[in-house]
């Protein structure tokens, strides 16, 4: 089922990773967020568990190269399952809310991995959403093969909770095979992507397909295009959503080892609303979110500082669907940089650190 993996990549990947974690503590918290869709009128919370951890990052194989989720989890330490039961009892089954809920379930892995999230741990959280008969919507994440793997727990838990719709988030990042491998050490492929959404599909649940921006080893150019082609194969495959997130440097991670030294930059925040405008253009009917974390600032995407806050407005416009200014170049001088940087070669890149053309700015007036 895995791709082949790249054993230079993964040998760095393991060390940095293997480096980090044993600076950390291992946690025992859940963390718990709300926000509210208006459109889909749902009080959304979500439950960061501290499951055991994502076991391709706790793999020989180090893990993706992008990815720090593992450093959120419990890892050696027992799940801390009685404890998740107090907090999230506390949030879904002492509160009455308003509106009805969706609850977003992210285990920093996959949520049907039995190593990550022991099936204990699962039925607990099954029996408290069937208990709190307040949500409607249940959201996990989860890596293609435990989606062919597990079947039957899945066709379970459909059963288990029959009034709840069931939307799992699966990491395509990028549709390209060469880029999975050599950039990211995801372990899997475009076909696995394929076959696990079909799967889902016969079953009724709908599929939130995770697009990346700007992965190690390429430059702005090639992160827009791969993103953008990414979007186009993810919406002919049916994908019900698509989640659109560019990188934010995470810590014990390879991009961050490369970031320290200079040799990556996050993607620019013109970037990403380019790639939201075209995907728009492409589909107009789409459901698409991108929320950056950490926008605007050194380790997300960013720009020259003057716009960050204008531009995160207007991906926020895009992602509605709104309209948006004809010319951007009016908005910010650093547009005009962010093209030159978007014809750059990535060795360039590496050799005349044309990174700083951000934050320095050298070409403003
Ligand atoms: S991106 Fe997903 S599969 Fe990759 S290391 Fe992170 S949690 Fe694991
Ligand atoms: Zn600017």
């Amino acid at each position: 089922m895995l791709n082949k993996t790249n054993p230079l990549l993964t040998r760095k990947i393991k060390g940095i990773r293997q480096d980090y974690l044993t600076h950390i503590s291992d946690k025992s918290h859940a963390k718990i967020w709300s926000s509210v869709s208006e459109k889909e009128n749902l009080l959304i919370i979500t439950v960061l568990i501290p499951s055991r951890g994502c076991s391709w990052a706790l793999s020989e194989s180090g893990g993706c190269s992008v990815c720090g989720y593992v450093n959120d989890s419990s890892r050696e330490n027992k799940i801390p399952i009685k404890l998740i039961k107090e907090e999230l009892t506390r949030v879904i089954i002492d509160v009455e809310y308003t509106k009805p809920l969706e609850l977003q379930i992210f285990n920093s892995g996959s949520f049907f991995d039995k190593d990550d999230v022991p099936e204990e741990l699962r039925d607990l959280l099954i029996d408290l959403i069937t208990q709190s008969g307040k949500v409607i919507k249940l959201s996990v994440e989860c890596r293609p093969e435990y989606i062919l793997k597990e079947k039957k727990v899945i066709e379970k838990l459909l059963k288990q909770l029959s009034n709840v719709s069931l939307e799992i988030g699966l990491g395509l990042e990028s549709s390209n095979n060469a880029i999975l491998q050599d950039c990211w050490n995801k372990g899997t492929t475009l076909e696995n992507f394929k076959s696990s959404l079909e799967y889902l599909h016969s079953i009724g649940i709908t599929v939130k397909s995770y697009v990346f921006i700007k992965p190690p080893f390429l430059n702005e150019q090639e992160a827009l295009r791969d993103a953008i082609k990414t979007i186009i194969d993810a919406q002919h495959l049916g994908s019900d959503v698509i989640s659109i997130n560019p990188c934010n440097v995470q810590n014990g991670t390879l991009i961050y080892e490369l970031f320290r030294k200079n040799e990556y930059q996050s993607p620019w925040l013109w970037t990403v609303l380019q790639v939201i405008k075209m995907s728009n253009e492409l589909f107009p009917n789409s459901t698409i979110i991108c929320d950056p974390t950490a926008g605007g600032k050194e380790r997300g995407a960013h720009n020259c500082g003057k716009c960050d806050k204008l531009v995160l407005k207007l991906i926020e416009k895009a992602v509605q669907k709104e309209k948006l200014p004809e010319n951007f170049s009016k908005i910010c001088s650093c547009y005009s940089n962010w093209k030159i940087l978007m014809n750059t070669p990535w060795e360039t890149f590496r050799i005349h650190n044309l990174s700083k053309l951000r934050r320095l700015n050298p070409l403003r007036e």
